[in-house]
């Protein structure tokens, strides 16, 4: 029974063909329990939070219990893991609960994350340790408020169960709100199947529930293509503006709705070096920082690739014509990518435009970074105060953070560029605090909730840190610590997928 206030589902995917997933029930658990639920967004969702927080809201986010109008599936997919072509993937430690319609209309995926196993476990439990749940929940969340599109946590639970790794972990299932979940990967299943009808009838889908304008282009697929390569261009330019490392780029793990996915080795970078790596798994360093506009280029060609059959509708196209549009989809990517980047970087700089010769000035203040080994998110964080260092004196990082002397001709020169700049101090430094925030996830921080919650079932450490990073642009004197970079001895230097 379910009861009057539990929310209305609006599945569509279902409705797609039967080759695009398989019906799958999550597995029920022992005795779930609330570890946090997001009343913002459920609201958004026109989820009722109390319904949600109630025995039956908990028991629905642990797979314990179907509401009225669920209809769980499993979809399939497949990608390229770290360059390799892996021909079939799938929601191995997933389901796809259903749809919701926002209150602002939009269609949103609630899926269930570690609901046990499906037929595209492979190997695996489909089960979730607590700690990659945590650290989804704290991450997806930080970055919808340095507004970066991201998939959206509505809420986490303990089951009462243990998880097998190389220890006995609790385990924990995560509710995870998306747009879609369709990835270039689901794309690239098809395509490798030389299945052309659901090439076709897929990307009908996606037009009609993300690229409406498309429709009425005179060749949708194209423009949506065009749409989608877009949106991963403005997508990693906010990672790279804010320093996030995604960890494991693979075509499966890049949604076509254009939100972040896939939470599991990423990671905020410290100090700035183009090369950081954390990823446990990634020994090459593929996703290095400064790998990532370069490696979503590539996965874009991946799905250029996967469209092929279907990219020209002209009556006469060839094999060739499909390819000459694809190749020209793809070169806009290197030119929107530096576009909506130096936008960015226009901002964190406090100027009121960016030109060619702004950015000889940009890259001179990276190689000093680099060199002096400076917090990328406190340099800029402290360059901002200096805008208008009157204005924050009570409220200012300069105790976590100075420029050296080594910056001093650097800065030189940058006052020197403002002053052919006609914004007040007052508003270039709202527009620089926008734009270089101060509170991100830093990697101890999230390790140090993860522990507690692990250890002790202590959930204080998880909740001040979704708390904190709730006001990422406002620093607070008293929430220095948040604010501060690793010591040596608490540097993480590795994280893992948990899978
Ligand atoms: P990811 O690295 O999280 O993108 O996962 C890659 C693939 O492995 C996806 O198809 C997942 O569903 C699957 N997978 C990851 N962990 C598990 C698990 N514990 N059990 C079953 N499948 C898993
Ligand atoms: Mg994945």
């Amino acid at each position: 029974m379910t009861s009057p206030n539990s929310p209305t589902f609006d599945n569509s995917y279902v409705k797609q063909a039967e080759r695009f997933y398989s019906p799958q029930e999550p597995a029920t658990v022992a005795t779930p329990k609330l570890v946090r639920i997001n009343t913002v967004l459920a609201e958004e969702l026109g989820i009722d939070p109390q319904w949600l927080a109630s025995p039956e809201g908990i028991a629905t986010m642990a797979g314990n219990h179907m509401p009225d109008g669920a209809e769980p599936i499993a979809t399939v997919y497949a990608g390229h893991q770290f360059g390799g072509w892996n021909p079939q993937l799938g929601d191995g430690r997933a389901v796809l609960l259903g749809e919701l319609i926002a209150k602002n209309g939009t269609r949103y995926d609630w899926q269930l994350k570690g609901s046990g196993r499906t037929p595209y476990s492979r190997g695996g439990d489909g089960k979730s340790p607590l700690g990659p749940v945590l650290r989804e929940y704290i991450l997806c969340e930080a970055m919808a408020t340095l507004n970066v599109p991201t998939t959206r946590a509505l809420g986490a639970v303990t089951t009462g169960e243990l998880v097998f790794r190389d220890q006995a972990l609790p385990g924990a299932v995560f509710s995870r709100v998306a747009q879609s979940h369709i990835r270039v990967g689901t794309m690239q299943y098809f395509a490798a199947r030389q299945d052309t009808e659901a090439l076709q009838s897929l990307s009908n889908y996606l037009i009609d529930r993300h690229f409406p304008d498309a429709a009425k282009a005179s060749n949708p697929v194209l423009t949506m293509l065009n749409d989608i390569i877009s949106r991963q261009a403005t997508l990693i330019a906010k990672w790279q503006s804010i320093g996030f490392i995604h960890g494991v780029m693979n075509t499966d793990n890049m949604l076509l709705c254009g939100e972040t996915i896939d939470y599991g080795p990423c990671a905020f970078m410290e100090n700035y070096d183009p090369a950081t790596v954390f990823s446990s798994i990634d020994h090459n360093g593929r996703y290095a920082y400064g790998n990532q506009p370069g490696i979503a280029h590539w996965n874009l060609a991946q799905l250029a690739q996967a469209l092929l059959a279907i990219l020209d509708n002209a009556p006469d196209a060839t094999e060739e014509s499909a390819i000459a549009l694809a190749q020209q989809a793809l070169d806009a990517f290197p030119e929107l990518f530096l576009k909506a980047y130096q936008a960015i970087i226009k901002d964190k700089l406090g100027l009121s435009s960016f030109s060619e010769q702004d950015d000889p000035l940009f890259q001179d203040l990276l190689t000093l970074m680099e060199q002096e080994k400076a917090d990328f998110t406190l340099c800029f964080r402290r360059l901002a105060e200096l805008a208008d260092e009157g204005a924050c004196i009570n409220n200012s990082v300069h105790e976590l953070f100075e420029f050296n002397g080594n910056f001093t001709p650097w800065l030189q020169q940058w006052r020197q560029r403002l002053i052919e700049d006609t914004q007040t101090p007052a508003q270039r430094q709202a527009q620089m605090f926008k734009a270089n925030p101060v509170f991100i996830p830093r990697n101890h921080l999230v390790q140090e909730a993860i522990v507690a919650a692990e250890r002790n079932s202590d959930f204080s450490a998880f909740n001040q840190l979704v708390d904190v990073l709730k006001t990422p642009h406002t620093f607070d004197p008293n929430k220095q610590r948040y604010a501060l970079p690793a010591k040596p001895n608490e540097r993480v230097l590795q994280t893992f997928c948990g899978t």
